[in-house]
């Protein structure tokens, strides 16, 4: 088993992976349903097809990305070639979170084999039923000693996290983020931390309202909006604010009938824990859409809540739900107010025809990423880095990026014996005069 140096070899585990998830793509879009609910379009859209296109890409990719980098060498160090060599930085963990339980747990497995590594992966235990198909595709794909999934909850993960790694990339929240730095910190491994935060979606008066509703609300509550890119809150120009509230309504009665609960695209909140979380932010007299709940079946309606205090439960931390509060502002003193009382978020929406605003929003606020005019579509650019900055992470990945996170880049230069230069060496009598 040559996955350190062996190029090759790397590839041929990869097309057997892509082989394996093509095998089981049914198997996981079953087991993503019954974990808790999601919809098949978004399974597919979201998860499968994602992974399948990271592997089909990795794979055509791979000997390029590997190959050592020439760069421009220096003068003083003429007369030289130099490179960038990608080494494997050896034994990875990766721990993933419930939401995107397959596409968040494979893509960085992908590239940490790509990149050579020998991979340790701990899928979350909130979504069983996916987290075993993962564990049975990749213990049909690898070598136990090269890949594996070790299955449990906090304990094992805690477990693995007092063991000596390599490389830690971790999936989740800001809390356990802290924990896994924290853990990390103990034997300076290296770590990505992709996190979240509280994500505004700020919508101007000269936005194209009906679009801009359409795609807040397919942003919004694709997965129940139990995303880390979703919009966590609006905040709408005063002025138009009543008759955006009405595009927003008509928009999700369009995308999930009068009666959400009966709609096969709507997913289901992962448990009672997470429901009582976000049933218990519903303040009944703010609702001005939806706001049904059933914690029977962990059902929690897709809803719109105008709100105007800073303090109350549902404005405090990320919402992680299928909650939308609505805030206005009157000037962009009021946006900053509000954008700087939180952390640094993952992501940052503007949705404006007013070119200068959207470029102000966008260098005033640091976040992850964002768009202009969408929300969240800005993770499916394998171009693009994705990740968050402050609170809502520690490093980026997708396309190259995700291989090179895996490698440690080595500097060499290699020097040429035909010159050398006498000047750098001692004695230095006085030399110094001479330069
Ligand atoms: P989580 O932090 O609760 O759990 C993530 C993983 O950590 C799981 O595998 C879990 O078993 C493990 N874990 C939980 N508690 C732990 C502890 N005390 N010690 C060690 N390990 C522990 O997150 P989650 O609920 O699975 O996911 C939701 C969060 O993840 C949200 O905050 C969301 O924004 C974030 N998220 C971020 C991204 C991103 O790409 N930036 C993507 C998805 C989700």
């Amino acid at each position: 088993m040559n996955y350190k140096t062996n190029i090759d070899y790397r590839k041929e585990t990869l097309i057997k992976l892509l082989n394996n998830v093509i095998i089981h793509e049914k198997e996981i879009i079953q087991a993503l349903y019954d974990d808790f609910k999601k919809p098949e379009f978004e399974a597919v859209l979201t998860e499968t097809s994602y992974v399948i296109s990271e592997l089909k890409d990795t794979i055509k990719n791979i000997h390029s990305w590997a190959k050592p980098r020439k760069v421009f060498p220096s003068i003083l160090n003429f007369p030289s070639t130099d490179y960038i060599y990608k080494e494997p930085y050896g034994k990875v963990l990766v721990i993933a979170p419930w939401n995107y339980p397959y596409q968040l747990a494979l893509c960085p497995l992908v590239s940490a084999v790509a990149a050579g590594n020998q991979v340790v992966l701990k899928p979350s235990e909130l979504t069983p039923k996916t987290s075993a198909v993962l564990a049975k595709i990749i213990s049909k794909t690898f070598h136990v000693n090269h890949v594996q999934v070790v299955e449990g909850g906090v304990e094992v993960s805690q477990d693995l996290l007092s063991q000596r790694w390599d490389y830690i990339f971790f999936t989740g929240s800001v809390p356990v983020g802290k924990i896994v730095a924290k853990a990390a910190a103990v034997s300076l491994t290296p770590i990505t931390l992709e996190l979240g935060g509280k994500n505004p979606c700020i919508v101007d008066e000269t936005a194209n309202l009906k679009i801009a509703a359409k795609r807040i609300v397919w942003g919004k509550f694709i997965n129940a909006g139990q995303t880390c890119i979703a919009p966590d809150y609006i905040l709408v120009q005063k002025d138009i604010k009543n008759k955006f509230v009405g595009y927003l309504k008509d928009e999700i009665t369009a995308a999930y009938g009068s009666n959400p609960k009966e709609s096969g695209d709507f997913a289901r909140i992962v448990n009672s824990k997470n429901w009582s979380r976000l049933a218990s932010m519903i303040e009944p007299e703010k609702v001005v859409f939806g706001g049904q709940t059933d914690a029977e079946t962990c059902y929690i309606a897709p809803t719109l809540i105008e709100e105007t205090n800073l303090d109350s439960l549902i404005m405090k931390d990320e919402i992680f739900g299928p909650l939308l509060p609505i805030l206005s502002y009157e000037s962009e003193a009021d946006i900053h107010v509000i954008i700087s009382k939180y952390e640094k978020p993952l992501s940052l929406y503007v949705f404006t025809t007013n070119n200068s605003f959207a470029k102000k929003i966008i260098q005033t606020y640091s976040f992850g990423g964002g768009c202009i005019n969408d929300t969240v579509v800005h993770f499916s650019n394998k171009r693009l880095p994705f990740g968050g900055v402050g609170h809502s992470g520690i490093g980026a990945y997708h396309g190259s990026l995700s291989f090179d996170i895996f490698s440690h880049k080595k500097g060499i230069v290699k020097k040429a014996n035909w010159l050398d230069l006498t000047m750098r060496y001692a004695p230095y009598n006085n030399k110094l005069a001479t330069i």
